[in-house]
């Protein structure tokens, strides 16, 4: 059956950070499920035209897709709800809108015409979800839109939503995902008051929702449902509870439970005889019975108290290691390590790392931390504790081994001290031009690149035990850095015993680093369980139900490791 495209938009009620990415990509996967090809979309109110140039600890993580597209971390869930890798056109900020807009103004598309706001935002945005649906060959398009309800900035993304409904209202459903609180710690009387609110605020802008979904710490009673339906004109049945959960991977279940799927199919005319959510629930299920508990560490800079914490802005790290775990049955217990507290307190600190099963140092920039993370490296190094080093964290892990392994005295990076006298991670060349010129934006090493693995290595042999297509040795992971290895000093390092299993098609840029497991000359004297970094970022590539490969040997290295 043929359905013209249809569009549900997401938006946020009350307060924002309450799980519209997490509802926006639930919804996709339950409608996906039904066999029909779904796709998600991300507008962010800021005016940045990305979110390549904001700081993690004030946006979260900054997603990275195929193509190099920066974007905001709920992509990161609409790709691993989905297991489908989007592109440009799934991400658009103010910003971005104005930046084509203005673009196409000085290209003189607009025909000599006066270019106002309205409408040419808001068909731009219309304009842009259509190709989102076309490059993804989707039959539905499900946008969240960024901040909440009643804000200025978004108020022409909402603008577009009108003009879509007006022009197909048939095609067009809208999902407000609103807050309900309780009074007092662990109260139990929620308080519809503020969703009402939300909904006149959108009656305002000429939009009325057709589903609510009710966020709060419990369970939406009966009652409560029936004020809202009531007092906001929803149709019976589609104020939808949506309470904390455990374990995000259930909130497509449990909205299926509800009967979400069914109504969203009504309300849109979609009809389907499919619905698979067997391994959906498989992975559910691994997650609750995963009990051997493993300690992890992730070694990061103190954020202080913020909007956003250590969670947010690693949060595919963090979603990497559950998914291996969970395939393993393995029940992660990650904690947060500060890095300063290392470079201060040195030895007495370290000891403590010998109560993890895995340490990983993920992606970062600048000094703060750099030596307490080189410390930590070192420790896990020579301590025989499993290390996995993420894009910084592998840079860092060749500084250290360059110094304290390869007698290469204050190696480093030439990102924390340009006067090295071994400059063992150096600025790429095709970044100095870019540097100098403070051209930053959008400007890094950025998105998936080939490279090849040495046949014997620890990577290796992940990527083939881990099912992923290895033709001719080759793999495809996705960067953002502006620094690499330095050609100079790779005999030196491989000499030490540093091997490179990972290395870019031309074979100039070292993707991967590691020491072998065992001892070459006895074949069963194990030298370290698992010492690995890799220049990109596998995090971005895992997946609920396929694990990344490294991230699974890193897992089963800390399990051996028998540490809690
Ligand atoms: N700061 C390093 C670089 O730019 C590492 C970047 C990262 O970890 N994403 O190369």
């Amino acid at each position: 059956m043929t359905h013209s495209t249809k569009y549900i938009f997401v938006v946020g009620g009350v307060m924002s950070g309450v799980g519209k990415g997490i509802t926006a990509a639930s919804i996709a996967k339950i409608i996906q499920s039904r066999g029909i090809e779904t796709t998600a979309v991300k507008i962010d109110p800021y005016v940045n035209v990305d979110a390549g140039t904001m700081n993690p600890t004030e946006h979260g993580e900054v997603f990275v897709l195929d193509d190099g597209t920066e974007c905001d971390q709920d992509m990161g869930n609409y790709e691993r709800f989905l297991n489908r890798s989007l592109t440009k056109t799934n991400y658009m900020t103010t910003g971005s809108i104005y930046l084509s807009v203005i673009q196409k103004e000085r290209n003189l598309e607009y025909g000599g015409r006066q270019v106002e706001v309205v409408p040419r935002i808001p068909l731009e945005v219309i304009d842009r979800l259509g190709k989102a649906a076309t490059k993804n060959k989707a039959k539905v398009v499900i946008t969240e839109i960024g901040g909440t309800v009643g804000e200025y900035e978004n108020i022409l993304f909402l603008e577009a939503v009108r003009m879509l409904k007006l022009k197909k209202p048939e095609d067009v459903a809208l999902v407000l995902v609103s807050f309900v609180p309780a009074l007092g710690a662990g109260g139990t009387e929620l308080k519809t008051k503020p969703t009402q609110h939300a909904v006149r605020s959108l009656n305002s802008v000429g939009l009325h929702p057709d589903f609510i979904m009710a966020r709060a710490h419990i369970p939406l009673d009966k009652k409560r449902k029936e004020k809202l339906e009531f007092m906001c004109s929803i149709e019976q049945g589609n104020v939808v509870s949506a309470p904390n959960v455990e374990n995000i991977y259930d909130v497509p279940l449990n909205f299926e439970k509800d009967g979400l799927g069914e109504k969203i199919f009504k309300k849109l005319g979609l009809k389907s005889r499919i619905r698979d959510m067997k391994d959906w629930k498989k992975l559910s299920g691994a997650a609750k019975n995963s009990r051997k508990e493993t300690k992890i560490g992730i070694v990061g800079k103190y954020f202080g108290s913020g909007d956003f914490t250590l969670t947010d802005s690693y949060i595919s790290v963090i979603e990497a290691v559950k998914h291996a775990a969970y395939a393993l049955k393995m029940k992660p217990i990650i904690e947060w390590l500060d890095s300063e507290e290392f470079s201060a307190q040195g030895g007495k600190s370290l000891k403590k790392l010998s109560g993890y099963g895995g340490i990983i140092v993920p992606g970062g920039f600048g000094g703060r931390g750099v030596e307490g993370k080189i410390a930590v490296i070192r420790h896990c190094r020579e301590n025989k504790i499993p290390y996995f080093g993420l894009c910084y964290g592998m840079q860092l892990a060749v500084a250290e081994f360059a110094r304290n392994a390869a007698g290469m005295k204050k190696a480093n990076t030439t990102e924390i001290n340009p006067k090295t006298p071994f400059p063992v991670i150096d600025i790429l060349p095709e970044q100095k031009k870019n540097v100098e010129e403070k051209n930053y934006g959008g400007t890094m090493r950025l998105g998936a690149y080939p490279a090849l693995l040495k046949k014997g290595t620890i990577a290796y042999r992940a990527y083939v035990s881990g099912h992923r297509s290895l033709v001719s040795g080759r793999i495809s992971e996705r960067h953002r850095h502006r620094y690499e290895v330095n050609p100079k000093y790779i005999e030196r390092l491989e000499k030490k015993g540093l091997v490179f299993s990972g290395v870019s098609l031309d074979r100039r840029l070292m993707e991967i680093a590691e020491l072998p497991r065992f001892d070459a000359a006895h074949r069963k004297r194990e030298t370290h369980p698992f010492f690995l970094g890799t220049q990109f970022h596998p995090e971005f590539k895992s997946r609920p139900l396929h694990p990344h490969p490294l991230f699974s040997e890193f897992m089963k290295a800390a399990a051996r490791s028998k540490k809690k």
